[in-house]
């Protein structure tokens, strides 16, 4: 299998290439030439293997279609060594749950740092080690997180040889628990640097940082953003185990709605999808920050400003543009490269925005690639979060929240609904409080969590000093 840039650069590359890469050279994102096709029979095969054999299996057999530069064998001791009871909580790894009348919640979020993150993370710091140890190299991870990314990046890559983490987040700005969780590593190859400013102050160091080649080659620097294929890869899998579970035969369909950000989790269903998966729609739900919902409802794409981009009480989907989407813009064209370039090179840069509103491209986005969308605000957040309580005795995070109240909105009789969890309660309890006037209890594993030793470097926002810091550390082992 090779891997192609959706804005049509010539070179395609393996997966262990693309593995360790961001962007393509283009600027464009990273797709697999076709995605293979599961015919029935197959399908079948892959049911029996997850109820037979579990789920590291599953994922497996499902990566093994998109990545042929690791023997197999090796292939299977990375997932049978990331997909464990021990990690995620529970055998099933991703076990479904009933909500209400066919609508089910898919438990992604019982891994180390409670977000769904985790289910592909996990699997991206087994496969950095594996990647770097086969080629003598080293990496030196950078990144900026508003809590969800930087924990699972964390403890996905804490005591892995070859790889450090230099991850920065704002000041006293995350929640107690995503501090306590990060800052309590003392893992000598996780570096937590608190940076006194807000999230984009972070993300514009770590820009400055890359955009410094010759800084970036030396030391070599790399990211575990979402635009990672490999971790996109990895949420597809949970697709078809939730499958499996809501279904006896594979005559059924079934719908999946998706609290959403970056694109990155939905898209992942979408590959299910194009793989022949019987999924009827895939819903996107937004917050308030609503890009994604705009165009799946008016064919405009609007990346927003920073003035435009809200803090909300679901904050992992505070997002002013969606980083994946372009790689469902190149299938959504048909998979026209030219045209993908054209849309997020030169228009978005000069307009901020692009219209498929007249094209039927944009038709194709509900009747060909089955996708409906809905946005939930801080009201619906916490009436779905008390109505939960109230009729279900479930405690929602605020994301999945989002997921529940859309789910709500395009439910159909004849058709079960999945909503996805990606988070628990007890990350945000700030809106739990507000909502229920209690706070979700500590899961037992964490509850000293907070009164452990915490190692942090406070840092003003000043380019030189993080390079400095990294300079100083990478010395180390
Ligand atoms: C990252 C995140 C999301 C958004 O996921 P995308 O893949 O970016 O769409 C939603 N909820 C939570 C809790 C998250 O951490």
């Amino acid at each position: 299998m090779f891997y192609i840039s959706t804005r049509g650069h010539a070179s395609k590359q393996g997966f262990c290439d693309i593995l360790l890469e961001g962007l393509a050279p283009d600027g464009g994102l990273y797709l697999p030439e076709y995605y293979p096709a599961l015919e029935n029979p197959q399908q079948l095969g892959l049911r029996q293997v997850y109820e037979t054999q579990g789920y590291a299996h599953l994922a497996f057999e499902i990566l093994r279609l998109y990545i042929d530069d690791i023997p197999s064998d090796d292939l299977l001791a990375l997932c049978k060594k990331t997909y464990t009871a021990e990690i995620f909580g529970s055998k099933a790894i991703a076990p479904v749950r009933d909500f209400e009348k066919n609508i089910f919640i898919l438990e992604l979020s019982n891994g180390p740092t409670l977000a769904f993150k985790d289910m592909a993370m996990q699997l991206l710091g087994n496969l950095f080690e594996y990647e770097l140890n086969r080629r003598s190299a080293e990496l030196n991870i950078l990144g900026a997180t508003s809590g969800d990314t930087g924990s699972a990046a964390e403890y996905a890559m804490r005591g892995k040889k070859g790889v450090r983490v230099f991850m920065t987040s704002p000041h006293g700005r995350m929640s107690k628990f995503q501090q306590a969780q990060m800052f309590s590593l003392q893992d000598p190859n996780i570096f937590n640097i608190a940076v006194e400013g807000v999230f984009d102050d972070c993300q514009d160091m770590v820009k400055a940082v890359s955009n410094d080649l010759e800084f970036k080659r030396h030391y070599k620097i790399g990211t575990v953003n979402s635009i990672n294929w490999a971790r996109l890869l990895a949420q597809v899998v949970y697709y078809f185990a939730a499958y499996f579970q809501v279904t006896k035969s594979n005559q059924e369909r079934i719908s999946f709605t998706v609290p959403s950000g970056n694109f990155g989790n939905v898209c992942a269903g979408h590959v299910a999808r194009m793989m022949g998966l019987p999924i009827r729609h895939l819903v996107v739900a937004t917050n308030e920050n609503d890009v994604l919902d705009e165009f799946f409802r008016t064919g405009i794409y609007k990346v927003r400003t920073s003035s435009h981009t809200f803090e909300t009480s679901s904050p992992s989907m505070d997002i002013s543009k969606a980083s994946n989407f372009e790689r469902f813009i190149f299938d959504l064209t048909g998979r026209n490269a030219d045209k993908t370039a054209q849309l997020f090179g030169p228009e978005l840069i000069a307009k901020g925005q692009f219209s498929l509103a007249n094209a039927s491209f944009f038709t194709n986005a509900a009747q060909q690639f089955g996708f409906q969308s809905g946005k939930s605000t801080h009201q619906n957040r916490l009436d779905t979060i008390r109505a939960a309580a109230a009729q279900q005795g479930q405690i929602l995070d605020p994301h999945t929240a989002d997921g529940i109240k859309v789910a709500q909105d395009w439910a159909q009789a004849d058709t079960p609904m999945v909503v996805l969890e990606t988070a628990l309660p007890i990350k945000f309890e700030s809106t739990i409080l507000e909502a229920l006037g209690r706070r979700p209890d500590m899961p037992p594993k964490f509850a000293h969590l907070e009164s452990l030793p915490q190692r942090v470097e406070v840092m003003t926002a000043d380019v030189d000093r993080i390079k400095h810091f990294i300079e100083t550390h990478c010395a180390t082992p």
